[in-house]
C-alpha cells in the first residue's frame, strides 16, 4: 500500500514526502482510511509503530481547507515530552498548511500559552492538568471541537489522570470524532472506551510482541554490583545511543550522576526535573550531546528517539507489557538493537512471566573478567560502588556463597567467569587495563 492511495490533499502529501515516509506502517494502513471516514477508533498500539502519524495525517487533511483559528482538534497526552513530539509531528507533516498547533502543559509559564490561544490555533496538544487550568479560567474555547484524540490512555490511567479526562470530556461537544490509543487494554480503559467511543473500529498492532530485530539478554547480578557491571558492559559494548531504565526517579538521577562521574555523556530524565531541564536532556539525547539517557518508565513513555542502539533495564520492569514497551525503543524501523536486562534473585518470577509472554527463553549472559563476588558495602548497599583501595579484608568463600545464594535461580557459575589473575573488585578497569572483559556468549555482529 502506498500513501497516494489515501488521496491526501497535495499539501499533506508534500508533508509526508518531506518527513521521508514512503510506505504507511501497518497501523497507518489500518487506521487512516477509518479515521478519514469520520469513524471513532480504538487503536491498540505502542509507541514506535507510527501511531502518531496515523491520527495526525487524517486530522490535518480534515482541517486543511478552513484554517480559522478555532480549536477543532484536541490531542490529550500523558507527558509533556509526548505532547511536544505529537506537536512536532503536526508541524512537520503540516508544514505547508496554514494550520496552527500549540502545546499546552504545566511546568512552564501559562501566559504565553494564553496569548497563543487568544491569537487563534486549530490544534491543541495538551496534558490534562494544564488543559483543565485553561478550561477553568476560560482561556481556551473548545466549543468548535471536532476531533478528540486520547493518546497513551493506559499511561494516563497509570498516572491518575482519568478523573481529569472525564472532566475534560464534560467540557467538549458530545458530537465529535474520538480516537483512543493505548498500548494495553486494562479494564479501566475498556470502560472508558465503551463510555466515550461511538461504534468504534478497533485497530490492533504489535502490542504483544517486541520488534523482531531486538536481541535480548539477561545479566544476572546482585543489586549492589549493578552499577559496576553496567560500566563494564558499556565499556565493552559498541553502543550508539543507550536508554537506561530505572525503577525510581531517585535511582535515575543517581545513576545519571554516576555515569557522568565515569566520564560518560549522560543525562537523566525524571519527573523531579524542571520542564526546561527535561527538554534539554531529551534534546541532548536526540542530537547526540548525551550518549546515554537514564529514565523512569513514566518519564520515557512515548519518547521517540531514533537510533537507540541499546535499551538497558538497570531494574527489571514491573510487568511484561512494560518490558515490551521499553525495549520497543530500540530495533525500530527494522534497525537492529540490543536489550539488556539486569536481574537479581528477586526478579525470578518476573523473568518467567516475561519469557512466557515472549514465548521464548531469554539468554543469560555473564561478563568475563567481572568479579561477581564482591560483597555489598555496609552502607547504601543498593547503589554503592565497590570499595576503593585499599581493599577491605573479605573471605572469598563466604562472599561467593552470599553472591550465589541470591542469584542462584539463574545458575551462573561465577567462578568460571573470574579471570585467572586478580579480581578487580567489579570496578571498571582503566582503559586498556587487564584483565580485559569479553562476553562469553555469542553476540550479534554489528
Ligand atoms: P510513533 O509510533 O508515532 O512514535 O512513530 C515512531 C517513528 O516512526 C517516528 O519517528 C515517526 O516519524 C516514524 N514514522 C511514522 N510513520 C512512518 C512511515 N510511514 N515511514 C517511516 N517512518 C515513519
Amino acid at each position: 500500500m502506498e500513501f497516494q492511495e489515501f488521496n491526501f490533499h497535495p499539501v499533506i502529501a508534500a508533508g509526508i514526502k518531506e518527513a521521508g515516509y514512503t510506505t504507511p506502517t501497518p497501523i497507518q494502513q489500518q487506521s487512516i482510511p477509518t479515521v478519514m471516514q469520520g469513524r471513532d477508533v480504538m487503536g491498540l498500539a505502542q509507541t514506535g509503530t507510527g501511531k502518531t502519524a496515523a491520527f495526525v495525517l487524517p486530522i490535518l487533511n480534515r482541517l486543511i481547507d478552513s484554517p480559522g483559528g478555532h480549536v477543532r482538534a484536541l490531542v490529550v497526552a500523558p507527558t509533556r515530552e509526548l505532547a511536544e513530539q505529537i506537536h512536532e509531528s503536526f508541524v512537520t507533516l503540516g508544514k505547508s498548511t496554514r494550520l496552527k498547533s500549540v502545546t499546552v502543559y504545566g511546568g512552564v509559564n501559562i501566559n504565553p500559552q494564553i496569548q497563543t490561544l487568544i491569537n487563534g490555533v486549530d490544534i491543541v496538544v495538551a496534558c490534562p492538568g494544564r488543559l483543565l487550568d485553561h478550561i477553568s479560567q476560560g482561556s481556551i474555547n473548545l466549543s468548535h471541537l471536532e476531533v478528540l484524540v486520547l493518546d497513551e490512555a493506559d499511561q494516563m490511567f497509570d498516572m491518575g489522570f482519568l478523573p481529569d479526562i472525564r472532566k475534560i470530556l464534560a467540557q467538549i461537544p458530545a458530537k465529535r470524532q474520538t480516537l483512543l490509543f493505548s498500548a494495553t487494554m486494562p479494564p479501566s480503559i475498556n470502560k472508558l472506551a465503551s463510555d466515550i467511543l461511538d461504534n468504534p473500529v478497533t485497530v490492533q498492532i504489535g502490542n504483544t510482541a517486541p520488534p523482531v530485530t531486538v536481541s535480548h539478554a539477561l545479566y544476572p547480578v546482585e543489586q549492589h554490583l549493578k552499577t559496576p557491571l553496567l560500566l563494564e558492559l558499556l565499556k565493552h559494548t559498541d553502543t550508539e545511543s543507550v536508554l537506561i531504565f530505572t525503577r525510581t526517579k531517585h535511582r535515575a538521577k543517581r545513576l545519571g550522576e554516576q555515569l557522568e562521574k565515569a566520564c560518560y555523556k549522560a543525562a537523566s530524565l525524571q519527573g523531579n526535573l524542571s520542564q526546561n531541564r527535561r527538554q534539554a536532556a531529551l534534546d541532548g539525547f536526540r542530537d547526540g550531546t548525551f550518549q546515554i539517557l537514564v529514565a523512569t518508565d513514566i518519564a520515557a513513555r512515548g519518547i521517540d528517539v531514533s537510533q537507540i542502539s541499546h535499551v538497558i533495564n538497570y531494574d527489571i520492569p514491573d510487568t511484561p507489557e512494560a518490558y515490551v514497551h521499553r525495549i520497543g525503543r530500540t530495533g525500530r524501523a527494522a534497525k537492529a538493537g540490543d536489550a539488556f536486562t539486569m536481574v537479581c534473585g528477586d526478579d525470578t518470577a518476573m523473568v518467567r512471566t516475561i519469557e512466557k509472554k515472549l514465548g521464548a527463553q531469554l539468554e543469560r549472559r555473564t561478563v568475563e573478567g567481572f568479579d561477581y563476588t564482591v560483597p555489598a558495602p555496609k552502607k547504601d548497599a543498593e547503589f554503592a560502588r565497590p570499595p576503593r583501595e585499599p581493599r577491605p579484608q573479605r573471605k572469598p568463600a563466604a562472599a561467593k556463597k552470599s553472591a550465589e545464594s541470591s542469584i542462584n535461580p539463574f545458575k551462573i557459575d561465577h567462578a568460571a567467569n573470574r579471570p585467572s589473575g586478580k579480581p578487580h573488585n567489579g570496578r571498571p578497569l582503566p582503559a586498556g587495563g587487564s584483565p580485559k572483559a569479553v562476553f562469553n556468549s555469542s553476540r550479534r555482529g554489528k
